[in-house]
């Protein structure tokens, strides 16, 4: 018999977008989630052997002193050249792929939650069975990141520009939960998405992940 949840949603959203806030929301009602945000530092954490590839590839300035990787430094390098960002994409994102798929059989519960920012650009969204989207316009985007992080709009503006259009994401959309209100009211929106996964899920209607379709 296997553990894996009946049903895998797929959460995702453009920077800022309030995914972390949304997720927490659902972990509230006992969602499992899993945050590749989390795995991808793991993946380059110390020790790791993918650290030390990264390190023989753009050489050991790469670390810091004390041996962890420097993201700053690293995200400088791939935010300006496209085949350093192409070639450590197709190193992490296979050891990312393999730790969802070992969480997963590890996950109870009447469904799961995948958080991740590059869902629907990566395999990852062959793994889920629906995809929600946490949606705000550019605006918000821009103001709400500027509070969180600091920085200035510009970098900010050029993030959203590298990501995926808000209307290439909505379309793969199967749920969208629209975030331009308060905290409060996106906590009640999380909770009716969940009362709908749920009678989803009593409908029977999961069958495969989106790899079966
Ligand atoms: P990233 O992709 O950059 O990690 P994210 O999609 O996970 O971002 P969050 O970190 O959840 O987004 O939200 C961005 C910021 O906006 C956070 O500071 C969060 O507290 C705030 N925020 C999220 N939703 C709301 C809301 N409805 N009202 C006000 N602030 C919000």
């Amino acid at each position: 018999m296997t553990n894996i949840a009946p049903m895998l949603v797929g959460l995702t959203g453009g920077i800022g977008s309030g995914k972390s806030k949304a997720a927490t929301y659902f972990a509230e009602l006992n969602i499992n989630i899993i945050d590749t945000d989390i795995l991808a530092r793991e993946a380059v954490a110390k020790g790791a052997a993918a650290l030390e590839k990264i390190a023989k590839h753009f050489g050991r300035s790469i670390l810091e002193a004390d041996g962890n990787l420097n993201r700053r430094l690293l995200r400088e390098i791939i935010f300006s050249n496209p085949f350093e960002k192409q070639w450590l994409e197709s190193l992490l994102h296979p050891i990312i792929h393999l730790r969802i798929l070992r969480l997963l059989s590890e996950l109870e519960g009447p469904y799961s939650i995948l958080m991740s920012p590059l869902l629907l650009e990566t395999e990852q969204k062959n793994l889920v069975h629906r995809i929600l989207v946490i949606d705000i316009e550019e605006d918000t985007q821009v103001t709400r990141t500027l509070q969180r992080d600091g920085g200035n709009s510009e970098t900010i503006k050029g993030i959203i520009a590298s990501q995926l259009n808000r209307e290439t994401r909505l379309s793969f959309a199967d749920d969208i939960i629209n975030n331009e209100g308060s905290p409060e009211l996106l906590r009640d929106l999380v909770y009716e998405q969940h009362l709908r996964y749920l009678e989803h899920l009593e409908g029977g209607a999961v069958a495969g992940s989106k790899e079966d379709d």
